[in-house]
């Protein structure tokens, strides 16, 4: 599923993030970036230890819940993983909505930062966090849209979904608020 705002195009896909053919690939990493299963595991595996050895020495006090910090690539054709902490699933009133739109913000401005044309993001906080897939949809679709059309950059955003669960579940609410 693809929409157009102005010059930028948001695609949903279904797949594994670290085959995306992107400038900068997003991960759902944990605030002290100490790695860990899930898209994080499935990210550093397809990196290689390039991304451990600049997340130790860059960021030592690790990343802020709704925040992201840079590495390059390592192995992955992406040159750049954004390592984006977003909230832990608490019942919703602890902040959890504007930490997980902070959170794609921060990637969205660290791939402008970077001169990405284009980013692939996975649905962070839906897995161990267990953030409700619907709830998740509706905020990170709607921050990516804003970001978009107030910036229109980066020209291309890959939503990537692991299965066709998550998948239908973004695909409701893009069209929903498209529609
Ligand atoms: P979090 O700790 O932020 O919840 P997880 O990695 O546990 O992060 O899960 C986040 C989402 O990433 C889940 O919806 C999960 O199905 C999905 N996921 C897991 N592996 C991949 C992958 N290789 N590519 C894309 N998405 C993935």
């Amino acid at each position: 599923m693809i929409v157009q705002f102005g010059e930028c195009r948001l695609q949903l896909v279904q797949g594994d993030i670290t085959r995306q053919d992107v400038d900068a690939i997003a991960n759902a990493a944990n605030s002290a970036l100490a790695g860990g299963g899930g898209v994080d595991g499935a990210i550093h595996r397809a990196a290689g230890p390039l991304l451990k050895q600049q997340t130790a020495a860059r960021y030592p006090d690790g990343c802020p819940t709704g925040s992201a910090v840079a590495t390059d690539g390592g192995n992955l054709s992406a040159k750049f993983v954004f390592h984006a902490v977003g909230p832990v699933w608490g019942g919703g009133d602890q902040g959890e909505p504007s930490q997980l739109a902070g959170a794609y913000r921060r990637c969205l401005e660290l791939a402008v930062e970077h001169n990405c044309e284009s980013i692939a993001i996975p649905a962070i906080s839906t897995g161990v966090y267990g953030y409700p897939m619907d709830l998740a949809a509706q905020t990170t679709l709607t921050t990516v849209r804003d970001f978009l059309v107030s910036h229109q950059n980066p020209k291309r955003v890959n939503v990537v979904l692991f299965d066709g669960g998550a998948f239908g579940a973004f695909a409701r609410v893009l069209e929903s608020i498209i529609g």
